[in-house]
């Protein structure tokens, strides 16, 4: 069994040792311009004494920025004197998409968030994957995966935790959503939750919390901001961090089925008709696809199959069949 082999990575750091450590993951890779390479994942593990551990990860899609500028600054302002336990980042999980400004791997196209539970004789993502599988994760007692649209998403700023048969431990996920005090919360459903991080660490039965946070492949400054408060925010209701929770307004969201996910079915320009957190009605038109090759063509329209507002939509101006268009959400008390 792959399975049973040891990880190719090499932590720099000791997971079991007091303190700040700055390091590394560090995961052979040769090629034709290093020989005998790694991949250099960073990595800052900060511990003070026996407690709950948190894994802090950014950068699982390479091109979404919110995690990363979070995580690189709390690792390196996060006094230890304040942590009761331990804290693992690691805000570059993708490291070479996150290098490459990619969502997948460029060494090979591998999706961090389809690559579980990993391989440890696989391909580079592969063997990242299976080393959050049988290292990381066993570790934490809550994983925080930072996400947002990246290039081609865009969405209002939420944190987020998945319905689970076991309702103990859904429980516990939305409760650190709602300290983390996003302008949204979310009840999530995937479109297809195979080979997920989220996954895998649910079904080790962890806590696990994820967002998206705006997207199109930058940041802004508000969604910065909901990162860095949000994330101090978890830390501080799992205790592993001292300090009181600072609480904000936050409105409920749920996405009750897949007539959520609205789907293009033509390439061409789209015209978005209705803009982010704007109250849409079933059957109204979300956006009109304009072909472009001839003119004096009619545009394709895209309608919302249920009523609430719009959470997500596609950014670039451009769109192909199969796209994700658009997202509704329904707002919940
Ligand atoms: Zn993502």
């Amino acid at each position: 069994m792959s399975s049973h082999r040891p990880s190719p990575i090499a932590p720099t750091v000791d997971f079991d040792r007091d303190g700040v450590q700055h390091g590394f993951l560090r995961l052979p890779y040769s090629r034709d311009d290093s020989a005998w390479g790694s991949v250099m994942i960073p990595i800052c593990v900060i511990r003070n004494s026996k407690g709950p551990a948190a894994l802090l990860t950014g950068g699982n899609h390479g091109d979404e920025y919110e995690g990363p500028l979070a995580l690189y600054e709390l690792a390196r302002t996060l006094d230890p004197s304040q942590v009761s336990g331990t804290v693992i980042i690691v805000p570059a999980m993708n490291y070479p998409a996150f290098r490459a400004g990619t969502r997948t791997s460029p060494i090979d196209k591998g999706n961090m968030n389809r690559s579980f539970p990993g391989r440890p004789d696989g391909t580079v993502t592969q063997k990242i994957a299976d080393y959050f599988q049988r290292e990381l994760l066993p570790r934490a007692d809550i994983v925080f995966d930072f996400h947002s649209g990246g290039r081609t998403l865009d969405f209002v700023p939420f944190c987020a935790a998945h319905t689970l048969p076991d309702k103990a431990q859904e429980q516990k996920a939305f409760a650190a959503v709602a300290a983390f005090s996003a302008p949204f919360s979310m009840r999530m459903t995937e479109i297809d939750a195979i080979g997920m991080y989220d996954t895998a660490a649910e079904e080790m039965g962890k806590v696990f919390v994820t967002t998206e946070l705006g997207g199109g492949g930058t940041s802004r400054a508000e969604t910065v901001r909901i990162a860095r408060r949000g994330i101090l925010n978890v830390l501080r209701h799992a205790g592993v961090v001292a300090g009181a929770v600072e609480t904000g307004k936050t409105q409920w969201l749920d996405m009750p089925s897949g007539d959520c996910f609205c789907f293009a079915e033509d390439d061409g320009m789209i015209e978005t008709m209705v803009d982010l957190g704007e109250p849409v009605e079933e059957g109204a038109v979300l956006a009109r696809i304009h072909s472009t090759g001839r003119t004096g063509v009619a545009p394709r329209e895209i309608r919302a199959k249920m009523s609430g507002m719009l959470a997500a939509r596609h950014f670039p101006g451009l769109v192909k069949a199969g796209d994700c268009a658009a997202v509704v959400a329904v707002k919940v008390d």
